[in-house]
């Protein structure tokens, strides 16, 4: 039975990829570890309550001693480091708790992983890996006037928010330890997510959220900024398959080639809202330009070849199918959000999980 210890999997692409993992596979068991920062819900895990093969672990990745007494517990066989502050207007407004959580939490973890996996004439026990969640957005940013243009694992590191730059930095770290330890690792870099459980701060919930209660969609700039938009199963699949196939040390980048205006994004979410709750209130006029985001990155595109070719990876969902999923989920999970929107998840914790 493997053991996988997935850090950040009360947050959206975490929970998404802890019930992924555990629907597919019965003989597995993952320790969740996450501190539950504004972003974790485990009303994102309500579907695997009492399965006892995932272990809640309300924890620090930043905390060296508890997370060195995880591994000695549980001897994970992979760790996958989701655990990250990953909203960039907030790491434009406050970075420090970036460059903490994402590069000293991802330093703390590569340590344990080192101190639990090698052995002391420097090999590395078998079958263990730790796989790196990291971003197209360490790539910076490509231009609109060169659509053939895309990011590849050999394109230079070139951050531009705190957010992205502390991600690099991780993503550094973790190489580094590869290149100097010999550490069993991987790194994807993934393009923007969507789909359910994400936390309404971001683009694609946000827009749904607003629109259904008629209120302000809110765009930055000229609206024309592009991004690639994958289905989070898709992304999920991706990080399965990196870490059963995936050529240790290498880098994979795992896109949709489904790239999008924002502008775009935001006028689909509208149309298939209005007809998905018959609602003719919800229209364009809705919109409202605002001040653009400091440094914000015009475009941003993955060519997934890579992973294609060498692991048979190609993203199932297409962009109008999982747009429609998408907000059928929030429509079904009206409580859900309620409670992200009032913090009333913070309760379900102590009901649930307390006295564990
Ligand atoms: P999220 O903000 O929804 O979730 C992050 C989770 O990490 C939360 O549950 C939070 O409680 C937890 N966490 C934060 N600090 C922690 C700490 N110090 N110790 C333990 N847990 C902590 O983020 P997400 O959108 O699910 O992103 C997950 C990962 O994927 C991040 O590393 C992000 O950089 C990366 N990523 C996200 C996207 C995207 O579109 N959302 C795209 C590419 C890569």
């Amino acid at each position: 039975m493997k053991t996988y210890l997935v850090t950040g999997g009360a947050g959206f692409i975490g929970s998404n990829f802890v019930l992924y993992m555990l629907k597919k596979y019965q003989d597995i068991r993952i320790v969740n570890v996450d501190v539950l920062t504004y972003a974790g819900n485990l009303e994102n895990l309500k579907d695997i309550e009492g399965d006892e093969r995932h272990i809640f672990s309300q924890t620090d990745i930043r905390d060296k001693d508890a997370i060195t007494r995880l591994f000695a517990e549980y001897d994970p066989d992979y760790v996958v480091n989701f655990a990250a502050e990953s909203h960039v207007d907030r790491s434009i407004a406050n970075p420090e708790v970036f460059a903490d959580t994402n590069v000293m939490g991802t330093v703390t973890l590569l340590n344990a992983a080192r101190a639990a996996w090698q052995q002391e004439d420097g090999s590395w026990t078998p079958g263990k890996k730790y796989l790196q969640v990291s971003t197209d957005e360490v790539y910076g940013t490509l231009s609109l006037d060169k659509l053939d243009e895309f990011f590849r694992e050999d394109t230079p590191l070139s951050p531009h928010s705190p957010y992205s730059a502390s991600k690099a930095a991780a993503d550094m770290f973790v190489s580094a330890y590869g290149d100097t330890y010999g550490m069993p690792i991987n790194i994807t870099r993934c393009s923007n997510n969507y789909g359910p459980y994400q936390f309404p701060e971001k683009l694609i919930p946000l827009m749904i959220n607003n629109a259904l209660a008629h209120k302000e969609l809110p765009v930055y700039g000229d609206g024309l900024n592009v991004r690639d938009w994958l289905y989070v199963e898709d992304h999920c699949k991706a990080i399965d398959m990196v870490l059963a196939k995936g050529k240790l040390g290498e880098v994979y980048n795992v896109g949709g080639h489904n790239e999008r205006a924002n502008m775009f994004i935001v006028k689909t979410i509208i149309a298939e809202a209005s007809k998905a709750v018959n609602d003719p209130a919800i229209t364009e006029d809705l919109i409202r330009h605002v001040t653009d985001r400091a440094g914000h990155d015009r475009r941003y595109g993955i060519a997934p070849d890579k992973i294609k070719a060498d692991l048979g990876w190609y993203p199932e969902t297409k962009f109008e199918d999982g747009i429609v999923r998408t907000i059928e989920w929030y429509l079904q999970h009206k409580e859900w959000m309620e409670h992200v929107t009032s913090g009333a998840y913070r309760a379900y914790y102590d009901t649930m999980y307390s006295a564990k």
